[in-house]
């Protein structure tokens, strides 16, 4: 704990990244893959086999003994496979530690074991790791040692993704063609890539370890399934305030210096909303490694919270009636020579090319609200979009007063004339004069909200791959400005053109932008006079995924073809219908086998202290008696509900699967979860809180 880190010294210590590259690799073969990082394209075997030997001679320094392929299935986490550096043993009894170039580029696994949504069959259970050199490798250290990790995407034997990082890298090539015609066409020749930049806020509970083991639901599910509120006011002692802080702190600092080693600039954190919730936030990288990073903190996170005896929550709503996590995506478009595209400069109302942009980006987002909505859907998600506290279930944008009255100029006329200023903050502190104000405020309840030089996605769940919603993003906006740039390529009169079509772009995707409370209840039926689409669950949003308008944009992209995307909603499907049955049976066990039997035991107290009040002689109705009353009424209605939620767990399994059986588990399993959560949970308000079988929510977020 003494210990202080330099952050200097330690940053990127663990990455094979580009000093270690020109420090180890020849000049030749550093020229030639730094050109395949650029540019793409394939590495000869010869280059491979130095590049894959100087990386095994500095991992072995960092004390490596195996190498994976590490890749992100469609399971939401990472996988790996180990292998060792060692080669059969020499005639002298020695071991030849190797890594040969075709072990670094390719790698076969068994995909039959990972989600493929139909696209192969077991009997033909190849699949491909490919490196991803745009993605820097890294040497892991935790309990299993020190191992060689290199980024990979995953897909079958026929080519087709099954994972998050292979169309996340189609949807980067689509943006960066489209986006360089845009900026050409304005007389930039000198940027020859543009990139997605993204930053991830990942938020996530922590709760303590020991307490954590005790609860069944969280073991299984990740998430608590019953719970009663804890008694206001908790949340304001002093005193535990004091002790999670100094926990968390020790666990934050540790976590940095692993990230920091592991080139993650993790930058901020602080504590959010819900008591025992904290959010971490990196700087912003190129989409690709942004989301590469993404996963390795969710892993750290969970790892290095271990170490110090608790357990990082990643679910989307580890605790009813208490915030839930998500993972704001903020994302921008950047050039090679350094220009963020999403930047407005001091007049956005003449700088026609940030207009232009922008008025792509919200037509995109309007035509394709219900794929956006889509890329954030999950089971876990499903608690929060529209629960008021996420961002609501519709899709709109915040622009803020500023753009909004720019785009109100050009609705009106074809042109703006001026930008609203933001002007100089009063505190009422003479002391305090003259900080300047930023010309918007911010607003918390949109789901797609413009901050200054990005948009921020905040409907994104905390457990999901930040890639999905970048793929999205990336292909809606290469699609509109691909279109734009059709149309204005061709114009006889370019500055006439282009006014027109950002008037034009303006006009007909208006509908879509709203400063106001997304919170409120009469956004809800604006929005539906707007025709804006209100997706509430995520069974209603998969099959966005394969309706024409989406399918037809990923195939002309080169992002999706119809059968991966049809892979991936049968994915989408089975992972929703086996989230809820793991659910509903975890909680059909916990009442059966924890707490109906305790609240029983818990009767028999009270029953024999009814028998000692009668005995003296009392002829009032006791509290006693009261209470063994209620109690017991509860208990039918649990026991009645956790017969039915056994039923319609059993019946789930005989309905076809796919969106079928989803659908079944959405409309009637869920609901019958909820009938069973009532009375368990009014029960724990009934019963001595020493004979609740597991820790309440007050123990798990406020005592740790
Ligand atoms: P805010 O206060 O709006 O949340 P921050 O500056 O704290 O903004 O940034 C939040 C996240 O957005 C961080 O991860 C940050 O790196 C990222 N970010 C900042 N600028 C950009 C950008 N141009 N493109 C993408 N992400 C960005
Ligand atoms: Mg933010």
């Amino acid at each position: 704990m003494g210990e202080y880190a330099n952050v200097a010294k330690i940053f990127g210590e663990n990455v094979f990244n580009d000093t270690v590259m020109q420090e180890r690799l020849p000049k030749k073969v550093y020229a030639k893959l730094k050109n395949v990082i650029k540019e793409g394209g394939e590495l000869d075997l010869e280059t491979a086999d130095v590049i894959a030997h100087e990386m095994k001679e500095w991992a072995i320094e960092k004390g490596a003994t195996h190498f994976t392929h590490w890749f992100q299935p469609l399971t939401g986490f990472t996988a790996e496979k180990h292998d060792s550096f060692i080669t059969a043993p020499m005639p002298n009894g020695k071991v030849l530690m190797s890594f040969s170039g075709k072990e670094l580029i390719k790698g076969e696994s068994d995909a039959s074991s990972f989600p493929s949504g139909g696209l192969r069959a077991t009997f033909e259970a190849r699949g491909y790791t490919a490196w991803d050199c745009t993605s820097p490798a890294f040497v892991r250290q935790d309990a299993a040692g020190a191992t060689l990790c290199i980024p990979t995407a995953f897909c079958s034997y026929t080519g087709e993704a099954l994972d998050q990082k292979t169309p996340l890298l189609r949807s980067m090539e689509a943006i960066n063609k489209q986006a360089l015609r845009l900026v050409r066409l304005f007389g930039n020749t000198t940027s020859n890539k543009v990139t997605p930049s993204v930053g991830a806020e990942q938020e996530y509970f922590m709760v303590d370890a020991e307490k954590f083991k005790k609860r069944k639901d969280l073991i299984y599910t990740a998430r608590t399934l019953f719970g009663s509120m804890p008694a206001k006011g908790q949340e304001m002692d002093d005193h535990y305030f004091g002790v999670i802080r100094q926990r968390i702190a020790a666990f934050m600092k540790d976590a940095n210096i692993e990230l920091w080693k592991l080139g993650v600039s993790a930058k901020t954190q602080h504590n959010e909303v819900a008591p025992a919730q904290h959010e971490l936030a990196p700087i912003y990288a190129e989409a690709n490694v942004a989301a590469d990073h993404n996963q390795i903190i969710m892993q750290t996170l969970k790892t290095v919270a271990s170490r110090h005896g608790m357990k990082c929550l990643l679910h989307e709503k580890p605790f009813a009636g208490v915030n839930g996590s998500g993972k704001h995506n903020n994302w921008s478009l950047t050039t090679d020579d350094g220009i963020n595209l999403l930047d407005p400069g001091k007049r956005p109302h003449e700088n026609i090319q940030f207009l232009l942009t922008l008025s792509c980006i919200i037509k995109a987002v309007d035509i394709h609200a219900g794929l956006l909505r889509e890329s954030a859907s999950d089971p876990g998600n499903d608690h929060r979009l529209g629960a008021n506290e996420a961002p609501p279930a519709i899709i709109s944008i915040f622009l803020g007063e500023q753009l909004e009255d720019v785009v109100e100029q050009f609705v009106a006329k074809g042109n703006a004339t001026h930008s609203l200023k933001g002007g100089t903050l009063d505190t009422g502190v003479k002391s305090i004069a003259g900080v300047s104000k930023d010309a918007t405020d911010r607003n918390r309840t949109s789901p797609f909200a413009f901050t200054g030089n990005k948009f921020e996605f905040r409907m994104v769940g905390s457990r999901d791959s930040i890639a999905e919603s970048t793929v999205v993003l990336n292909t809606i906006a290469a699609e509109a400005f691909d279109e734009a740039c059709n149309e204005l390529e061709k114009a006889e009169d370019f500055e006439q053109a282009v006014h027109d079509l950002v008037q034009r772009n303006f006009i007909e995707h208006r509908r879509v932008i709203f400063n106001g409370n997304g919170y409120a209840e009469e956004w809800i039926a604006e929005a539906e006079r707007r025709g804006l689409p209100n997706i509430t669950c995520m069974v209603d949003a998969v099959p966005e995924l394969t309706r024409d308008i989406n399918v037809n944009m990923f195939e002309k992209y080169g992002v999706f073809s119809k059968t991966e995307l049809l892979s991936r909603q049968e994915v989408k499907y089975e992972n929703y219908s086996k989230t809820i049955n793991i659910e509903a049976r975890a909680m059909v066990n916990i009442a059966a086998k924890q707490i109906i039997p305790a609240v029983i035991s818990y009767t028999k107290t009270l029953a024999d202290a009814v028998i000692a009040v009668k005995a003296a002689g009392v002829d009032l109705v006791s509290v006693q008696e009261e209470l063994l009353r209620n109690i017991s009424l509860e208990l039918v209605e649990a026991q009645k509900a956790l017969k039915e939620l056994n039923r319609l767990g059993e019946e789930a399994l005989k309905v076809p699967e796919g969106e079928a059986r989803a659908r079944y588990y959405h409309d009637m399993v869920t609901p019958a979860m909820a009938n069973l959560r009532a009375p368990i949970d009014r029960l724990e308000t009934m019963v001595d809180k020493n004979v609740w079988p597991m820790p309440s929510y007050g123990d798990l977020m406020f005592e740790v």
